[in-house]
């Protein structure tokens, strides 16, 4: 019963959404020389077949909370999501260019658990460092 136990975490996760958008540190406070970024998304099941078209989804840098929370893309998942802030940021402050990486739903459907897998593609544009800090 490993996913009920999941599922409660994901539900403590997603139901302060908001006010962790609110008190997280801005995107620009923490990569303040990222100044464009945007995320290529798409959503597979278990298996390989491709659930939902790609979409690409473009970040605010100016005013973007450092937070990356990503919905799941089925209609019937029960508290799914995908939070892929900690794999975002650390590649955003490793100054990358581009970056991918996938992420499983820790939502359930029905009394089973969410088998979508959520994949992105960053692109990243960062300022010229005139002087190492
Ligand atoms: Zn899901």
């Amino acid at each position: 019963m490993q996913h009920f136990r999941r599922n409660r975490v994901a539900a403590e996760r997603f139901a302060g959404r908001r006010q962790r958008e609110d008190e997280a540190p801005r995107l620009s406070t923490r990569v303040p020389d990222l100044t464009s970024l945007s995320l290529s998304i798409e959503e597979r099941t278990g298996g390989n077949s491709l659930t939902e078209p790609k979409y690409l989804r473009r970040i605010v840098v100016g005013g973007a909370p450092a937070l990356f929370l990503l919905p799941c893309g089925d209609p019937r998942c029960n508290e799914g999501g995908h939070d892929v802030t900690p794999y975002i940021m650390s590649s955003l402050l490793r100054r990358e260019g581009s970056f991918q990486g996938e992420d499983a739903c820790c939502g359930s459907l029905g009394a089973g658990p969410c088998l979508r897998v959520l994949r992105y593609q960053g692109a990243a544009e960062y300022r010229e460092r005139t002087a190492l800090k």
